[in-house]
């Protein structure tokens, strides 16, 4: 174990998608180390590792029945060497400070590699918006930013939407902070079209990681078309890389939520999308009604002490994990390995465990990690912002082919900073090598602060 990994164990023994987190950076960026004395003499790593800031609050609020109720919200700024801390908030009841703390410095990276000037941050709540009523998300989201508001600003920290927080969730929040702060201002993204958002914004995430996943298939001299593959999720990543695929001439056949997964050996169509879209998004029902409307889909309840996926044991030439982290482990891996997967595009953060990714890269798979091929999101943000700045609004075929440009950097860079370093095509150390040195090269400059 690396001296940075034991430390950051001993510290916080509890965090394991942290430690998680470290481990595969640090491991990757080795040999930059190895090569720059001057890092580790800066205490670089040990920088790196420690947020900059973390605020911790109680959230209050009373349900429909008159109860109430008590969440913790967080906001970790991880590091704004190269620009105001940005990352999305997550309403998930499995929130805690080493799953935001992951999600936190997996940002750092990732922004870094969008080219654009944003630093890492990411926030939430151990909320559960499943099952609540409009008016209770309203009151969960006004108290979440009575305390919030305070330590976030359109030049200082600028939060987006993750796991549970989509349009309607920002909606809410957006608006408590106009209130508090009386300013109309670029504080978020993801906002809605006639308020300050950006076209194409929603799509960018599952549109970037199908447009990466065309980049790694470029290598290779191959594309999308005819390609059957396997999407798990059903939000906003999900429904877009869906979307782009369809539009790339691909056959997607799995989407999942935490109930369970469909299977539509028939694939899933433009018109089985807008089903999924209205199902999901509006009356935010369960996959499973995929099933008892279309006779080509099978449906399986997910069960949660088996030791592999069955979404991964299905045969496909591509996977798109887009639910959450540590989706994938070593069976499903193999899994998919034996089921002629040859490209694994991550639109999760962190989808695939540590066994899984050595298997892809034992494999030689084009395996595109979380870090580089679903930075789309915030890449659009980054665009969202600048818009919000020049007070105008670009077209969606402007927006669209920026995002493109960038995913098309991200994977140059990443190839290049791979090739680098001796290991020609591993997309993880090349993006790991490509956002730390951009980030480390400006805390550099800026001296110990
Ligand atoms: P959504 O909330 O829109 O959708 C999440 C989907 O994943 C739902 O289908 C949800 O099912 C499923 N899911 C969540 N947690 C679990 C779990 N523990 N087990 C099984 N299924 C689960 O979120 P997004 O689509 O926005 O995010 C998906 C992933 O993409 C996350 O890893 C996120 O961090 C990442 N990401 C998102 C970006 C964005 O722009 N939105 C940007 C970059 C990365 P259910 O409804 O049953 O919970």
């Amino acid at each position: 174990m690396s001296e940075i990994l034991e430390h950051v164990k001993n510290r916080d023994p509890q965090e394991r998608e942290f430690h998680q987190a470290v481990s595969e950076v640090m491991e990757s960026v080795k040999p930059v180390l190895d090569r720059n004395p001057i890092y580790r003499k800066a205490k670089i790593p040990e920088r790196l590792v420690e947020p900059e800031r973390v605020v911790m609050f109680r959230v209050p609020w009373v349900d429909d029945q008159g109860n109430i109720q008590v969440n913790r919200g967080f906001r970790i700024q991880m590091n704004g060497a190269i620009g105001p801390y940005k990352g999305g908030l997550r309403f998930h009841p499995s929130v805690n400070l080493g799953i935001l703390k992951f999600l936190a410095f997996e940002q750092v990276f990732k922004n870094a590699l969008t080219t654009l000037p944003m630093g890492g941050g990411k926030g939430g709540s151990d909320f559960n918006p499943k099952g609540k009523s409009d008016n209770e998300v309203m009151h969960f989201c006004h108290n979440f930013m009575c305390e919030l508001f305070r330590h976030i600003g359109a030049d200082t920290d600028v939060p987006a939407g993750d796991i549970g927080v989509g349009a309607r969730e920002i909606g809410f929040l957006f608006g408590m902070y106009k209130k508090l702060r009386n300013e109309f201002s670029g504080v978020f993204t993801g906002k809605g079209l006639n308020w300050g958002g950006s076209l194409i914004r929603p799509e960018a995430t599952g549109y970037g990681a199908v447009y990466f996943a065309a980049e790694m298939l470029a290598t290779r001299s191959q594309s999308l078309e005819g390609k059957v593959c396997l999407v798990s999720g059903s939000g906003n990543v999900a429904q877009y890389t869906v979307e782009k695929l369809l539009q790339m001439g691909a056959t997607p056949v799995t989407l999942s939520d935490s109930s369970g997964y469909i299977y539509d050996e028939a694939g899933i169509t433009r018109e089985k999308l807008d089903f999924v879209m209205q199902l999901k998004n509006v009356r935010r029902g369960r996959i499973k009604e995929y099933a008892e409307k279309y006779k080509t889909a099978a449906y399986q309840d997910a069960d949660p002490t088996a030791d592999h996926n069955p979404l991964w044991d299905h045969k496909a030439d591509c996977a798109f994990p887009s639910a959450t982290q540590n989706e994938i482990n070593g069976k499903d891996a193999a899994n998919l390995v034996k089921n002629g997967v040859k490209l694994v595009c991550e639109g999760a953060n962190m989808p695939t465990d540590p066994d899984g990714v050595h298997i892809f890269l034992e494999h030689k798979l084009l395996y595109g990690p979380g870090k580089a091929a679903n930075a789309g999101g915030v890449s659009v943000s980054g665009l969202e912002m600048t818009q919000n700045s020049m007070r105008l609004s670009w077209t969606r075929e402007e927006v669209d082919q920026r995002l493109k440009m960038i995913m098309k950097s991200i994977h140059t860079s990443a190839l290049e900073a791979a090739a680098a370093y001796g290991q020609p095509g591993n997309y993880v150390v090349g993006a790991n090598i490509a956002g730390f040195l951009k980030v480390v090269d400006a805390m550099m400059d800026q001296g110990v602060v």
